[in-house]
Formats: C-alpha cells, structure tokens, sequence
C-alpha cells in the first residue's frame, strides 16, 4: 500500500449525480458535470455520465483533452486565452466569452478548423468576475457576433459566488430574464441556451415548490462540480437529500505519537507559512503527526472520520493532531481517515505525492 492517498467511491458519485440530474429535469434544466475539481479522472467522468449529465465542462485545455474520448458535447467554462483559441475549438464544442478579442480569435480558428463553435456571452449579475456588467457593452458585443463567421452565439451564462460571494437569489434571475428579453427583441435572437451558474444555484431548485418558479425558468442549463462530488448546494452548504458528502476519503500514516506540551518553548516567530501562530495552553496533549501536508491538502476542509481527533495544523508536509480526546489506540504506521471539502479534494487530486484509488 503507497500512502497518503485518496480513495474515490464513485458509485457514490453516480448516485449523487442521478438525485441532482433528476432534480434539474424536472425544471427542464440540463446539467454539465464539472470536470475540474478531480483534473478528468476517466473512471469519475463516467461515473458523471452514467448519473445522467449532459455536457461535460472544464476550465483547462489539458483537462478537456482528457475528455475527448467521451462522447457528450464538452464545455469551456474559463474565458479562452487568445494564446490557446486553437485548442478551444478542438476539444470543445461551446465555450463561455466576454471579449470580443477572443471571440474574434475563435472565429478564425474555427473557420480554418471548418466548425461551428458555439458561444455564450457572460452576464455578470454582481458577483464581478467575469461577463458583461452593462447592456450597452453586451449590444456591442452582439453586433460584432453577428458578422462572424464560424461562432454561433446560442445564449448567455452567468456566474456566482465565485469572486463577489454573492447568493443567486430569485430576483437574481429576475434580472437575467430581463436582459435575455431585451436582448431577443433587439436583435431577433432566440438565446436557447440560458446557463444559471454553479452549484450555488441549487438552493433556489431545491426551493423551487416554495419560490417563485417564474423567475428561474429562462435556465435550462447549470454547471454542476462540487454538488455532484459532495451532495450539497453551496450557497449554505445544506446537504442534498439522499446524496452522500464521503465520496473522497484521504488515507495518511501515522509517523510519529509523543505526549508533548500544547504550547511550543521559546520565542514565537513565524511557521512555515509565515504566520505568527498562537496556542492555548492545554498542558500535555498526544501529539500525532500524519506524513500529509498542505502542499497536497487545505486543513480548512479535512474531516478526520474520528470525531474526536482534533486538527492541529500543518506544514508543507506534516499533519498535526491532538490524540488525546480519542479512544482509539493509535500507533505509529496506523493510518488515519479524513472527509474533507471542495479545497483539499481539489488539492488531493491535483497532487502527484497522493496516491489515487478511484473505485
Ligand atoms: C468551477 C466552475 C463551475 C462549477 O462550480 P461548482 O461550484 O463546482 O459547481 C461552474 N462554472 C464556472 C464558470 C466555473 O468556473
């Protein structure tokens, strides 16, 4: 056995794909499975598609190459690089644009390519990372489109709680309905494809008896990652109905248990990530030092299985726990098991110290 590692159950995945695929059907929402947050593991990919996705989408060229032997259409949800236009309209099929640079860019390439890129342009509703904050900018944009050839615009995207922090909420698309409109009457345009944003949105579907289902029903796309890995929606972390948050569990070994003062001796400068840190005085505690550390994880979003072990903190590549609470009798070379958050699975996965076991 080759430690630390992550292990990947993704019938779990599937399963959670499948409660949140059929969810989004019945408002007539398709879903794309983010790919990102596990660098397109195949085996995971898949576990994806059989729950019932529709699109698959990324943010990086390396990681849709990994999905060119998938057959569903495929999604570029990072605003193309100029520099890597080539590879957009090779490995995807619709990609998310705010800059009409870029867009031109895609539309020679694709021309030269003989396809037919499709687009959104994004819509910024105020969580001020990407897209169009004014219309006037937006109608601009849509003149340009207009006389490309190989682009074909076929809605708009919008994003949230990505930069801003702030919630999708009903009025939130009330908003997007309006500019949807406008923008259809103005140019005699259907925009089909209307993509509502990331997992965060799922708390206003789950609502969705108790809302007002008008306003949401220009969506008919989400892109979905962390809610189909951690079976919850992301505004306020409520977990999903039947959904498990234990698909990636992280295995590390134990390489050291001593008792050991609580604080350390001597004079506080800073650790190895240059904080100042600071400790309660809890006299002796067991100290136990996991061979895992943040390069490969963020301790903000480790869980370890055992309640009663309590995260002390961590250097590049030390974990540090206080024992002393727990029943169980650790010993050196036992392995310990963590649950843990969006951050740390995407640090895990990325990571090429962790070993992975996908199941
Ligand atoms: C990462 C990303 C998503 C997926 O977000 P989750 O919170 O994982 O559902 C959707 N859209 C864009 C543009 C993204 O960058």
């Amino acid at each position: 056995m080759t430690y630390p590692r992550i292990v990947v159950d993704t019938e779990k995945i599937r399963n959670n794909t499948k409660i949140i695929t059929s969810m989004c059907r019945e408002l007539n929402i398709d879903v794309a499975g983010v790919t990102k947050g596990y660098c397109a593991y195949p085996e995971i990919v898949q576990a994806m598609i059989d729950g019932g996705v529709d699109y698959l989408a990324d943010s990086r060229i390396l990681n849709l190459k990994r999905l060119d032997r998938f057959q569903l259409p495929k999604m570029m949800i990072r605003l193309p690089m100029i520099s890597e236009v080539e590879d957009i309209i090779r490995y995807s099929d619709i990609s998310l644009n705010s800059e009409m640079d870029t867009v031109r860019a895609l539309s020679q390439k694709a021309i030269r390519q003989n396809k037919i890129h499709k687009i959104l342009l994004m819509i910024d509703l105020g969580d001020l990372r990407e897209g169009y904050f004014y219309e006037e900018d937006l109608c601009k944009a849509i003149e340009i489109i207009k006389d490309l050839d190989g682009i074909e615009l076929i809605g708009l995207g919008t994003n949230s709680m990505c930069f801003g922090g702030i919630i999708p909420e009903n009025k939130t698309f009330k908003k997007f309905k309006t500019i949807k409109n406008l923008i259809e009457n103005k140019f005699d345009l259907k925009m089909d494809f209307i993509s509502g944003g990331n997992s965060s949105v799922l708390h206003l579907i789950m609502d969705n008896k108790t809302n007002e289902p008008e306003d949401l029903d220009i969506i008919t796309n989400l892109r979905l990652g962390d809610s189909l890995l951690q079976g919850l929606e992301t505004a306020y972390d409520i977990p999903i109905e039947g959904a498990s948050d234990d698909a990636f569990i992280l295995e590390a070994e134990i390489i050291e248990i001593k008792e050991k003062p609580s604080v350390p001796i001597g004079k506080i400068g800073r650790d190895a990530f240059g904080h100042v840190p600071t400790f309660e005085d809890k006299g002796n505690i067991k100290r136990i030092i996991c061979g895992v550390g943040q390069q490969d994880m963020d301790l903000e979003s480790l869980f370890p299985l055992d309640d009663n072990l309590i995260i002390l903190g961590g250097s590049s590549d030390h974990l540090l726990i206080d024992g002393s609470r727990s029943d169980v009798e650790y010993r050196v070379g036992d392995i310990v098991k963590f649950s843990m958050g969006y951050v740390s699975m995407l640090r895990l996965m990325t990571s090429d110290y962790i070993h992975k076991v996908i199941k």
